[in-house]
This record gives structure tokens, sequence and C-alpha cells, in this order.
């Protein structure tokens, strides 16, 4: 068996009155998440680590910022595009583990409904699905909600 990991990260600055993406679902809060695309920026973390773990380069390099095709699109569809290339060299996921670094709004609750639709995606059981909260202390730009981050580590297998 090949066994290769792979992970990503990724930032998005946050604004005041837009909706926020996160995980595949909107979640409610004052705060959005400001990108070319719905800004998700925990599956664009997570399309990093598969990219990686597969030598597929990094998800900029498929799916353009300045890509009008990509305006808006919905960061599922990417993530969905990314398994595609996955599958396509001969794997499938192992498992992943992310954390997603955000003062508010609280994250803890919404994060079963965000496995559930990252697990439909990769193909995988809901337990293979890791997501943590964690928050910034209040410090630095992610501390005082300016931006919110997420780290992704994953295992794939073929
Ligand atoms: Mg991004």
């Amino acid at each position: 068996m090949n066994i290769r990991i792979g992970y990503g990260i990724d930032v998005h600055r946050l604004e005041v009155g837009i909706p926020l993406f996160l995980g595949g679902i909107q979640i409610e809060s004052d705060l959005g998440a400001v990108g070319h695309s719905d800004a998700d920026v925990l599956l664009h973390a997570i399309c990093d680590a598969l990219l990686g773990a597969a030598n597929l380069r990094d998800i900029g390099y498929h799916f353009s910022d300045t890509d009008p095709q990509f305006k808006g699109i919905d960061s599922k569809i990417l993530l969905d595009r990314v398994m595609k290339l996955v599958i396509d060299k001969g794997y499938s996921v192992g498992n992943i583990d992310c954390t997603v670094i955000m003062e508010r709004p609280k994250l803890n609750p919404h994060i079963p409904e965000m496995q559930e639709v990252i697990a439909k995606i990769l193909k995988v059981d809901f337990d293979a699905v890791s997501i943590k909260a964690s928050t910034h202390e209040k410090v630095d730009s992610f501390g005082e909600s300016r931006a919110v981050k997420a780290y992704a580590a994953c295992l794939i297998t073929s």
C-alpha cells in the first residue's frame, strides 16, 4: 500500500455584512470571509492538503482567483473537482484532520454538519473527518476577527 500525507493552509479576510461559508455550509455570523469564490477557508485548506498529498500542485494552480468562471463559486464544487483529480491519480482518502482559527462565531455547534458534508464529497465515513475549532486568544488579525485561518492534514492511499 502506498500511503502519502498532505497539508494545506488558507487565510481569508473577514468583513462585516457578507455571508460566512465554512466547511461547506453557511453559518449565521455578522462577519463573512472575503474572496473570489465563496471564500470557504476550510474547504480551501482541505483542497490544498489533498492536492499536496497527491503532488498535484495547489488550489490556485487549478482554480485561478482571477478566472471569472470561479467568481462566487461554491467551494464544494472545487473540493469535488480536487477529489476527482486525486481519484484519477489512483488514490482514495484515508482521513483528514483540520483546525479552524476564528474568534467568533463559535463553530462547535456546526462541526457535525460540516463533517457530514465533507465526508460525502471525500467519499469517506463521518469518522474520517476531524474538524477542530480554536481561537487566537484575541491576539493579532485572527484574534481581532479581521481574518480567519484553516489548517488541514490528510492521508491518502493507493
Ligand atoms: Mg482560499
